[in-house]
């Protein structure tokens, strides 16, 4: 397939390079004059996106999306596919989509989770809102980026599934580096707790795939003095995201809530930013009550 990609930073160079060596004739283009010896880049996203089938974005938020929408939707071929893969607010991605849909292209919004390492082995999650026939369309791309894409329904819904899980994901990890920190005040051995845990009713992902404690459980940015994995800072990017569609939506969250203040505290006040997310145990065992 013509692919043309937007947005060559740490996730999307390694997505468009996986794309081009199955075989996808890709051509690029990022601001910033990132280039590529796997494909070739372009000096403007139009110029990019002119003979693409499929359009993919992997940009920083939900302003610079619009903006690049509004550049590339009038410059894209009839009938090509606009597949969003950034992480964005619900609004932004359901503008996008209402654009791209007006000028007579197909149009998804495909979250990701898996991170740089599922960036670059190919091993990603999409999480996808938009038409079923764009789904199956863009299945071959996902196929190579990833290793699963879940259909969530309208477009939107690839962002709405995508907060709601790191939603999840945020108070569980602040849950348990509470509960490791209140075990270490009670003379309660880290390994025991996480013997009795893991296998009890208040084991999590966060506590057995990706413990934060060092040295305890699976291989995780814990035993790597909290170099990111996953970044406290992009933690508060998407807790910021759930609390702005909770807010819009009128649903109550008082936790997503508590655990957004929590890592922008963390990040902006205190010594997070360019950490693990799972730093949050050492910061709690650090502290008195
Ligand atoms: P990044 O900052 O490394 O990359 C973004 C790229 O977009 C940069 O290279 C930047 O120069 C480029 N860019 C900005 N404005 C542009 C414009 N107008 N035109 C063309 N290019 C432009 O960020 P990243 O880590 O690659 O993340 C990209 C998206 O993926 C974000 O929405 C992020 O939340 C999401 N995400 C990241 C991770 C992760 O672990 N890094 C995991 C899941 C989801």
């Amino acid at each position: 397939m013509k692919i043309g990609f937007i947005g060559l930073g740490n996730m999307g160079l390694p997505m468009a390079e996986n794309l081009s060596r199955a075989g996808h004739e890709v051509t690029g283009h990022d601001v910033a004059g990132v280039t590529s010896e796997q494909f070739a880049t372009r000096a403007s996203a139009e110029e990019a996106v002119r003979d693409a089938e499929v359009v993919i974005t992997m940009l920083p938020g939900g302003e610079i999306l619009r903006r690049v929408a509004g550049a590339i939707v009038p410059a894209m071929r009839e009938s090509a596919v606009f597949l969003d893969c950034s992480t964005v607010d619900v609004e932004s991605a359901r503008a996008v989509a209402d654009q791209a849909r007006a000028a007579g292209l197909s149009a998804l919004d495909a979250p990701v989770s898996g991170g740089i390492g599922g960036a670059k082995a190919g091993t990603l999650t999409f999480m996808v809102g938009g038409d079923a026939e764009g789904f199956e369309r863009a299945r071959p791309l996902f196929d190579v980026m990833g290793a699963k894409a879940v259909r969530c329904g309208q477009s939107g819904n690839g962002q709405a599934a995508k907060i709601c899980n790191n939603m999840i994901l945020g108070i569980t990890m602040i849950g348990t580096c509470e509960a490791f920190a209140l075990a270490d005040r009670l003379g309660l051995d880290r390994q025991a707790m996480f013997d009795v845990v893991s296998t009890s009713s208040g084991y999590s992902w966060s506590m057995n795939a990706y413990c934060p404690a060092p040295g305890i459980g699976p291989e995780s940015p814990a035993d790597n003095d909290y170099k990111p994995g996953f970044s406290a800072d992009l933690m508060l990017k998407d807790l910021r995201l759930a609390q702005k569609a909770a807010e819009s939506a009128g649903a109550d969250t008082p936790l997503g809530l508590a655990a957004r203040d929590l890592y922008a505290r963390f990040v902006e006040e205190e010594d997070g930013a360019g950490r693990d997310f799972s730093a949050m145990l050492p910061r709690f065992a650090g502290r008195q009550r």
